[in-house]
């Protein structure tokens, strides 16, 4: 680390008054912004040694980078000068980094039984900062979340105890995001207050040790006085996620009252799962908890009102395999796969070179490229100018460009499913200029079904709407 720096040092009162030195190193071009990152990393040492303990060190300092770096070590961030100029870092970035120093750099996980510190500092941090700002701002990354991981192609995934550190996207997926939602889990079963009275006794007996997730385990164990053995386990030592359903909802009179039967099924290996239902009703909406334990288990619910319609997980609390209807397929499915093929529509010249590096770009591997006479029984990347792609569609009776796209921009992508359930990613361009600007851009916007380009710039984008499982009753 090089500077030249500008430092801007500040001294905060930790817990039991104890001093602590905030510093700022940054460059010249953003040395206005040292105040207001001094405030966010007190703020962020206050929340977190009020929820977990004193925090463990006498200094913290954010340093400026001229590359784009991202990365911490004990009482220090090292973000780049781009990085640190984006307005949401401090937000979100700089909490995680700041909690570190708790969970990574204060307790260390024991690498060799799986890493739970991001899963932990992803939930205390990314996740909380969402859940402050609303709950539907929570169950969009959650669904987020889900998506990510229903597009991962089998065999991507592994369990939790095998995850050491962030290599490529599937493992920030299942090592950040799904262990994250394990500790989501784990407090929507214990109740807050257990939860967090686990948290503050693992960092009492744990902390500037190496600490693995049975350790974990037991801080939560005792504190709630269970036996969460069969929680753990299933979540840590197995890779995927259940397949929930809700195969059958009946509903019935009964005197002055309302029953209705559920059948939740799922597949194998079988979890242990408290699925939320909710109960749409005349007059609202009822939440219930099933204990699910087998494949198929009936259940019986009964209303006051008169019942409406079911609905499985309408919050997405659970880590769960979502149905394709309920993850609406999205770029990075087909750019993650590794069967996915390539249909180059430009013939020949200098446009389908700049197809074929996009294509590269996006699976970042070599494109297998195949004809475009005949429709691959697997994920495919269509790539061609605008007059090209509709041809293309056309002639294969696929659904034409979509609305949220149509007529929009220089460039767009977008994904369809097939009847037959394979999903495509198409991008059209309206030359060769506006097809050549999206290779850099374009990968970045794996979590979309759809973006609208001019030139490199993104101006619109977005999911397709997702549908929960539900059955209407009579
Ligand atoms: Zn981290």
């Amino acid at each position: 680390m090089a500077g030249p720096y500008i430092v801007e040092s500040r001294t905060m009162r930790g817990a039991g008054g104890k001093p602590i030195q905030l510093r700022t190193y940054f460059h010249r071009q953003i040395a206005d912004l040292a105040p207001s990152y001094l405030d966010s990393v007190k703020g962020y040492i206050e929340l977190y040694e009020s929820w977990i303990g004193a925090y463990p060190f006498t200094e913290f300092s954010v340093v400026s980078s001229p590359t784009p770096t991202g990365f911490g070590m004990p009482t220090l961030t090292y973000l780049g000068i781009e990085v640190l100029r984006l307005p949401f870092i401090r937000a979100t970035s700089l909490g995680h980094e700041v909690l570190h120093n708790w969970w990574g750099n204060g307790v260390y996980p024991d690498y060799a039984h799986g890493n739970w510190s991001e899963g932990l500092t992803t939930f205390m941090a990314d996740y909380t900062y969402k859940e402050r700002e609303s709950l539907e701002a929570a169950r969009e990354m959650r669904l987020g979340w889900l998506r990510d991981f229903a597009a991962l192609a089998p065999g991507q995934d592994a369990p939790l105890t095998t995850f050491t550190s962030r290599t490529h996207g599937a493992t920030q997926i299942v090592g950040y995001n799904k262990a994250a939602m394990v500790f989501l889990m784990l407090r929507d079963l214990l109740g807050r207050d257990t939860f967090d009275r686990a948290l503050h006794t693992f960092w009492q007996d744990q902390r500037f040790r190496i600490a693995s997730w049975a350790d974990l385990e037991r801080a939560f164990g005792s504190a709630s006085g269970r036996d969460l053995h069969a929680f753990f386990d299933q979540w840590l030592s197995r890779a995927g996620a259940p397949a929930l359903m809700l195969a059958e909802a009946k509903h019935a009179k009964s005197g002055s009252g309302n029953v209705i039967t559920v059948v939740l099924e799922q597949g194998t290996p079988e979890y242990r799962l408290r699925v939320p239902i909710a109960i749409h009703t005349e007059h609202g909406e009822e939440l219930r908890t099933l204990d699910l334990g087998s494949a198929r288990q009936a259940f019986t619910l009964e209303t006051h009102d008169k019942p409406l319609e079911v609905v499985l997980d309408p919050d997405l609390r659970l880590f769960r395999r979502l149905k394709p209807e309920e993850a609406p397929p999205i770029l990075r499915q087909v750019m993650v796969d590794r069967t996915t093929v390539t249909v180059l529509l430009p013939e020949s010249g200098e446009v389908r070179d700049a197809a074929g590096s996009l294509a590269t770009k996006l699976q970042n591997r070599e494109p297998k490229v195949v004809s475009p006479d005949h429709l691959a029984a697997v994920p495919s990347v269509v790539i061609g100018l605008q007059e090209q792609v509709d041809a293309w569609l056309e002639r294969h009776k696929l659904p034409q460009r979509p609305e949220a796209v149509r007529g929009k921009g220089t460039a767009q992508a977008w994904t369809v499913r097939r009847p037959d359930g394979v999903t495509l990613a198409v991008v059209s361009a309206q030359d060769g200029a506006a097809l050549a600007a999206l290779t850099r851009p374009l990968p970045h916007y794996g979590r979309q079904s759809y973006v609208v380009f001019d030139g490199t710039k993104a101006t619109s984008r977005g999911a397709w709407p997702a549908r929960p499982q539900a059955i209407k009753l009579d």
